[in-house]
């Protein structure tokens, strides 16, 4: 499950994710974002460190892994360069099924990174395309 932010993945998919980990499948959360802007007084490095943190214990709780790119909150823009972020992450992973945000989100962390997903789900199978990980 792909998010932008560390908690997303948790709050939108969480549940799935259980029954997907309680069936004995190998599930893992990507938070495209590091979530440094997702605070009311806590900001930059020091609550990056905290949020991966909280998404690492979440990540022990749900039986799942948890990965966070470091892309600052907030900032993020459907860019070449987090596709490939994406796409090296998914093959990585070798994911069977890929859930993301709806590329029609409120908020534009969500929004882009439903669009970079869906755009990383065709690129991922093209083998010159990141091609320092294998398709
Ligand atoms: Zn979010």
């Amino acid at each position: 499950m792909i998010g932008a932010h560390p908690d997303d993945c948790d709050l939108k998919g969480g549940g799935t994710a259980i029954l997907y980990a309680k069936m004995g499948y190998a599930v893992k959360f990507l938070s495209v974002t590091n979530g440094d802007a997702g605070h009311q007084a806590m900001k930059g490095d020091a609550l990056a460190k905290r949020r991966y943190a909280e998404a690492q214990e979440a990540g022990k709780r749900f039986g799942v892994t948890y990965d966070v790119l470091d892309n600052h909150d907030g900032q993020l823009m459907p860019s070449l360069d987090v596709r490939l972020q994406i796409i090296k992450k998914i093959r990585e992973w070798d994911a069977d099924i890929v859930f993301a945000p709806r590329p029609n989100d409120y908020h534009p962390d969500h929004r882009y990174t439903g669009v970079l997903v869906q755009d990383a789900s065709y690129m991922v199978a093209v083998p010159d395309v990141a091609p320092e990980t294998p398709p």
